[in-house]
């Protein structure tokens, strides 16, 4: 199914009419988390409890209550600190691998504006969408049910902005029609990160580096997705496709499983 026909994909955005997005630029970030807070705020999302890690970066990664998360990457200089401030969420990709693999029909899906938004009823917590995505996003809450940013759904779809670009002081997240983001990124001297890339991300970051200096990753379909749409996924109809799709999956972005040695040693003397 990831052979680039993106009339054929269950996750592509191309029925989407006006898609939005939100374009990032850590150059302006003061990393004062008030797009936590407002995301956190309008999600009706409680708070973690967090211990002192030596660092600001405060939660440490996103959880289930924690959909926007500010990452501090810290550079040391010969006085003080050099610091970038990245947000980390959902991307919102038009090739949302995380859609693709999911066996629960509407556990996920893309909304009219084109974000990838999520029922928890639906969801039945195999986890299988984190290991489609390359952004490490889904997280799961108590009741084994995926949690991550919808993109303001209820939101933007009554024409409003995102809570985290309203809540932003200091125009580091914009919330917009996507190509005109694209353009004033541009017109501004950025290069811009998930142009292109998963058919256009709906998260994009105006950049100017090397997009591995803010440690965000290439963004990358998985191989395995493509053989789980075309072999597995219909095995699913026999009560069999997640759990090899989950073997599948593991075996090609994390590799295949290491035998412990005191496990090896109970086989061989048993
Ligand atoms: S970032 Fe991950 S969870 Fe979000 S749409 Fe892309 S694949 Fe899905
Ligand atoms: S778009 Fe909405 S849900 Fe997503 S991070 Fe921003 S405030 Fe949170
Ligand atoms: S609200 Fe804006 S400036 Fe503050 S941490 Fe979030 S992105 Fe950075």
């Amino acid at each position: 199914m990831a052979n680039g026909n993106a009339q054929q994909k269950l996750s592509g955005t191309d029925v989407v009419k006006a898609r939005k997005g939100l374009m990032i630029t850590p150059d302006l970030c003061i990393a004062c988390r008030g797009c936590q807070t407002a995301c956190k705020q309008w999600n009706k999302l409680p708070g973690d409890a967090t211990t002192n890690s030596g660092t600001y970066e405060n939660p440490p990664a996103l959880t289930a209550h924690l959909y926007n998360q500010i990452h501090f990457i810290e550079k040391p200089k010969d006085v003080g600190i050099d610091w970038l401030f990245v947000r980390r969420a959902c991307m919102h990709c038009g090739e949302a691998g995380c859609m693709d693999i999911c066996p629960a029909p509407g556990a996920l899906f893309r909304t009219d504006e084109g974000a990838v938004a999520f029922n928890k009823e639906k969801c039945i917590g195999c986890k299988l969408c984190v290991a489609a995505c390359p952004f490490d996003v889904p997280r799961y809450d108590s009741d084994n049910k995926i949690s991550k940013c919808t993109l303001c759904s209820d939101r933007i779809s009554n024409g409003l902005s995102t809570a985290c670009a309203k809540g932003c002081p200091t125009g580091a997240i914009r919330f917009g029609s996507r190509d005109p983001l694209i353009s004033a990124a541009s017109a501004a001297g950025y290069t811009v990160y998930g142009e292109k890339d998963l058919e256009g991300l709906g998260v994009m970051f105006a950049l100017k580096g090397d997009y591995k200096e803010y440690n965000l990753p290439q963004p990358t379909y998985h191989a395995g997705i493509a053989l789980w749409n075309s072999v597995i996924r219909p095995l699913s109809v026999i009560g069999l496709g997640a759990v090899a799709a989950g073997a599948l999956i593991h075996y090609l972005t994390i590799g295949p499983k290491d035998v412990e040695p005191d496990e090896t040693a109970k086989k061989g003397g048993e």
